[in-house]
């Protein structure tokens, strides 16, 4: 069993209280680890180290491509241990091994884009009335309270610290309570770089303590989070003490939109992958399927058949295509949303219970499910499950589709499905979302902006976007004409506003 300790000021330490979270592994609810719990003062500490680092410029003062030598070091570490790592993340999150493969190699490249972004010129000047030359000059935010959830842990981290590191920031991170192994060891990759002690601590603990300490210290100048917007909607409010520059991804009920002039095959595909993936753990899951009309009941018998072949399973069988749910609650939460739905009047047509069979009954395994007659009033057409449950909606033209689409509070992924470019474009424009694609869904790649409209949060990661997330800009005027204003004497050389 491994012993997980938190990282403060480059030291590896127990909470002095000796509190621990159990850390199980969801396919079999085995204990693989204990992690240690720290309280509101630790996390104290791990600010100050974070502040110190900061102020001393230990980490903001080192020439970029010094910096940037620190992230390929780190890329290179987490490739060397992919295997490791691949296999710790498949046991604590439940996924298949496949895609803990897929996590780990795109968390090597979100370093290495990082790394080679930060060398490349940035700043701006402008021209202006007066004798002076502008320049506009990127800086760091400062200390980044960085707080993640359970789903992608050791690729959350990545899309964080790689940006905020080579922006010049130092770093307090907390991981989820419940998947934290991967980060514990990103941490140890990031000690054995050689990081300078102070500039990245790791604090594993709770949401109400760590977590509020983070976004509420006036200490602490950024807070970056990635969650549930009921949590991101009190990270706000904490947040609010010291006005910090809060970036916010939080959930979604993204709707992927299926023409009937789509390619079919390609189309079932991808709806399937848009929410099966991670067993639907995934903040921009198609969790909302619009079908027209004129397609619905033969797709929908094609989605049915296909999902019934989906091999749920442990992650570390080769022929599991969908691992477990993350935690027991968790799989209460799904299962009382499939309830909801029945209850509702939704019609269930696939899937919908727990499996218990073949080995799989000490784990949290739910099947792959579907529904079908929802009404746009319906808790499961609404609320993000957050789980394997698709839910069918159905349109008669493209205005109906667009309406739908955007009939709720989020606005995180969407997708449209059409052989029509034209159409296709038109319509995702309409669609009030920040991660689209046209013919595919549930891609994610560094260079790209990461983020959400409306309830699915503020800010964008990722792309040269996450960059200017954890940097500040600053105007410089420098005055050609170095001579007395004499403004008080009625005539002014300089001008101003
Ligand atoms: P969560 O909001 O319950 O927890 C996220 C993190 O916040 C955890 O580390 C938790 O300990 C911490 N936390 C909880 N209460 C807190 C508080 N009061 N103050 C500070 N921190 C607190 O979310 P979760 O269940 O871990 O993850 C699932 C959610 O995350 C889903 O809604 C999903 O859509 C969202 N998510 C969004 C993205 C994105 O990029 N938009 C990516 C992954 C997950």
């Amino acid at each position: 069993m491994l012993e997980l300790k938190m990282f403060i000021n480059g030291e590896w330490l127990n909470a002095t209280d000796q509190e621990t979270c159990t850390i199980i592994n969801p396919a079999n609810n085995e204990v693989i680890a204990e992690a240690t719990r720290a309280s509101v003062e630790e996390t104290r500490d791990a600010i100050d180290a974070a502040r110190s680092a900061f102020d001393s410029g230990i980490w903001s003062d080192l020439p970029t491509s010094e910096r940037a030598s620190y992230l390929f070091k780190i890329a290179d570490k987490l490739e060397e241990n992919a295997a490791e790592l691949s296999a710790l993340e498949m046991m604590n999150v439940g996924k298949p091994l496949r895609e803990a493969e897929f996590d780990v190699a795109d968390a090597v490249a979100c370093f290495r884009y990082y790394g080679d972004l930060v060398t490349k010129p940035s700043d701006q000047t402008y021209t202006v009335a007066d004798p002076v030359q502008g320049l506009i000059v990127r800086e760091p935010v400062g200390v980044c309270g960085m707080i993640a959830p359970w789903n992608f842990p050791l690729l959350t981290g990545a899309w964080k610290i790689a940006p905020a590191l080579a922006a010049g920031n130092t770093i307090v991170f907390k991981p989820s309570e419940i998947t934290p192994i991967t980060t514990v060891k990103l941490f140890e990759i990031l000690e054995e770089v050689g990081i300078p002690a102070g500039v990245v601590n790791l604090v594993t603990g709770g949401g109400s303590t760590v977590g509020n300490k983070l976004a509420e210290s006036n200490k602490v100048d950024m807070i970056s989070f990635t969650g549930s917007t009921a949590t991101g909607r009190s990270i706000m409010k904490a947040a609010s003490e010291n006005i910090k520059k809060t970036a916010l991804e939080l959930g979604g009920k993204s709707p992927n939109i299926i023409f009937a002039d789509a390619d079919f095959e390609t189309a079932v595909d991808y709806a399937l992958y848009g929410i099966f993936v991670n067993a639907g753990q995934v903040c921009n899951a198609g969790s909302r399927l619009l079908l027209e009309d004129s397609i619905h009941d033969k797709f929908v018998e094609s989605l049915i058949r296909k999902a019934k072949e989906i091999q749920v399973g442990r992650g570390d069988d080769p022929a599991t295509d969908m691992g477990a749910l993350v935690s027991e609650g968790h799989m209460n939460t799904v299962l009382n949303y499939i309830q909801a739905g029945i209850d509702e009047g939704a019609e269930l047509v696939c899937g919908g219970k727990r499996i218990t069979s073949d080995g799989l009954e000490q784990g949290y395994f739910v099947e792959p499910t579907i529904f079908i007659n929802t009404t746009p009033n319906m808790q499961i057409v609404r609320e993000e499950i957050f789980g394997p449950v698709l839910v069918i909606q159905r349109f008669k033209d493209e205005a109906e589709a667009i309406e739908l689409a955007n009939d709720t509070p989020y606005g995180l992924a969407a997708g449209v499905f059409s052989q029509d470019d034209a159409k296709a474009l038109r319509v995702i424009k309409k669609i009030r979302a920040g991660i689209t694609s046209i013919n595919a869904f549930n891609l994610a790649y560094a260079e790209a902006p990461w983020g959400g409209y409306k309830q699915s949060g503020l800010g964008r990661g990722l792309g040269t976007f996450g960059l200017d997330e954890f940097s500040e800009v600053k105007q410089i005027n420098i005055n050609l004409d170095v001579c007395p204003t004499n403004w008080f004497e009625g005539s002014r050389t300089v001008q101003s506003n």
